[in-house]
């Protein structure tokens, strides 16, 4: 059994990034087939591209916060592309467990 671990800031990060990478890619693949063939199908791969993208984005807004006060270690609404070394807040070093 594996022990269940509370998402921490760097596990959040990650998950946001793989939810919204592929996600803008769907949006930019979609528009691009959509503009290209003038098939309004393909709008359907613009909102699911659109829906990995915010999934990604409430993913990182709730979980990259302090481990300490949980302040945001964000400027919102945008996202980190590096992890600050120090919280904002409280000053907290922002390090990966060992
Ligand atoms: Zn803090």
């Amino acid at each position: 059994m594996k022990k269940q671990r509370k998402l921490d800031c760097f596990g959040a990060k990650r998950l946001s990034d793989l939810l919204a990478l592929p996600g803008v890619g769907l949006v930019l693949l979609g528009g691009y087939l959509w503009q290209w063939s003038g098939k309004g199908g393909w709008i359907a791969l613009v909102a699911a591209g659109t829906a990995l993208l915010i999934a990604g984005l409430i993913v990182g807004w709730l979980g990259i916060v302090c481990p300490r006060c949980g302040a945001p270690l964000y400027q919102f609404p945008r996202l980190p592309r590096r992890m600050p070394a120090h919280c904002p807040r409280c000053g907290e070093a922002v390090q990966k467990e060992q």
